[in-house]
């Protein structure tokens, strides 16, 4: 755990008009409503949900979202593993690619670790390749510290993944062959279909990604290799993913925050209601006739996926925020008369892209009561920030 530098601390307990900006401001209340609407729509489906971590990268929310019935944390890199084994996150899943030697002994030694544990680790592959390099990371290992293995396929994204059908056979047969890896079943997660703009063609993509995820689980399963479990699915999609009675797990992360580009999409009826919960608090530096500046800029919430929204103003103060660069935001009034905020002026801005943008902070800041009139409850670590490897 990072220490927690002194001004912060002292923070907690005092209301939330006085954190210094800029900083990465969670809503505790609205938080925590995502995550009891996501863990009703998982009972709903009877679907586990194993939230990804690369979203938040916090050991201490991985647990409570365990606590609220999540079965476990997916991570996409090892260093994320690591960092959330040491926070005491027993349950993992790297649902990506490994086959760097190296990368693949500190695989081994945490599935050991976490195994003694009573927990387990669970990591991707989608090559001959890759799974003997894992079977040699991992050594002559007992069955009881095998690592669980699932066969990833491409569902269309033309990512990672073999092909789905007889590929992924001759894959899922290939684990089975060696005693310290134990076949867990099949990834299939179509990345980009989770952010198409229409509700109908996120339908239309899960359609296709279901057929493949089906026919491939079918295929295995025929051939005498139980399947036990598909996982995937992201917050754009999860509905389809739930309903598809293939997918036993959804993988979504964004769900607990809700940056402005999912916000921005068409929402399915069926899709649980989130809310905006990460913000990057913000003040006025400077001013003029025709625009404001703030203290946010790209090294304080990430623009890949569009650049922030200002919220909680009234439609007649509503704000355009504007590239300013790395340390500043231009903010101009939607109507050109209206008044500008004033020098000091707090404001809140909800991040384009929510992965990205945690990953630029080592600390968030939890507020209860709202960001109106709340107080500072909590701070919470970024534990695996910058964790690449
Ligand atoms: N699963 C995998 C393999 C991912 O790469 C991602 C995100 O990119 C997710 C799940 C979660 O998606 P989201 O945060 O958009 O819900
Ligand atoms: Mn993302």
């Amino acid at each position: 755990m990072k220490p927690i530098p002194e001004p912060l601390r002292q923070s907690v307990g005092q209301r939330v008009d006085l954190i210094d900006t800029p900083a990465l401001v969670i809503d505790l209340d609205a938080m925590e409503r995502n995550l009891q609407r996501m863990a009703e729509f998982a009972r709903k489906h009877q679907v586990r949900w194993r939230p990804h971590a690369k979203m938040h990268k916090s050991a201490e929310l991985a647990l409570l979202m365990q606590r609220a019935g999540a079965s476990g944390a997916c991570v996409q890199k090892v260093a994320e593993a690591e960092a959330l084994a040491a926070g005491g996150v027993l349950d993992l899943y790297i649902s990506n690619e490994v086959v760097a030697p190296a990368k693949l002994l500190r695989v081994a030694r945490l599935a050991h670790q976490l195994a003694a544990k009573g927990g387990r680790l669970a990591i991707a592959v989608d090559s001959l390749e890759g799974i003997q390099r894992l079977a040699e990371a991992m050594g002559p290992a007992s069955a009881a510290a095998a690592i669980d293995v699932f066969v990833e396929i491409d569902v269309g994204q033309g990512r990672c993944g073999v092909q789905p059908g007889e590929p992924a056979l001759a894959l899922a047969r290939a684990v089975t062959q060696h005693q310290a890896l134990r076949f867990a079943g099949l990834q299939a997660y179509h990345g980009r279909a989770q952010h198409l703009h229409s509700a109908a063609d996120r339908r239309e993509a899960i359609a296709e990604v279901v057929q493949a995820a089906r026919a491939t689980r079918d295929l295995i399963a025929a051939a005498g290799i139980p399947v036990p479990l598909v996982t995937g699915a992201g917050t754009g999609t999860l509905v389809h993913e739930a309903a598809s009675g293939v997918y036993g797990e959804l993988q979504a992360g964004s769900f607990l925050f809700m940056d402005a580009d999912y916000a921005s999409n068409e929402r399915e009826l069926a899709q649980p209601a989130f809310e905006h919960a990460l913000f990057v608090k913000t003040q006025v530096i400077s001013r003029s006739d025709t625009h404001a500046v703030c203290d946010a800029g790209h090294k304080s919430h990430a623009i890949d996926s569009g650049l922030p929204v200002v919220a909680l103003l009234p439609p007649e103060r509503a704000l355009q925020y504007a590239n300013g660069g790395d340390e500043h935001g231009i903010l101009r009034a939607n109507d050109a008369k209206a008044r500008l905020p004033a020098i000091g002026r707090m404001l809140w801005l909800i991040p384009g892209h929510c992965d990205p943008t945690v990953n630029l902070h080592d600390f968030m800041i939890g507020v209860r009561g709202g960001l109106a009139h709340g107080v500072v409850e909590r701070i919470i670590t970024v534990d695996a920030r910058g964790a690449l490897t």
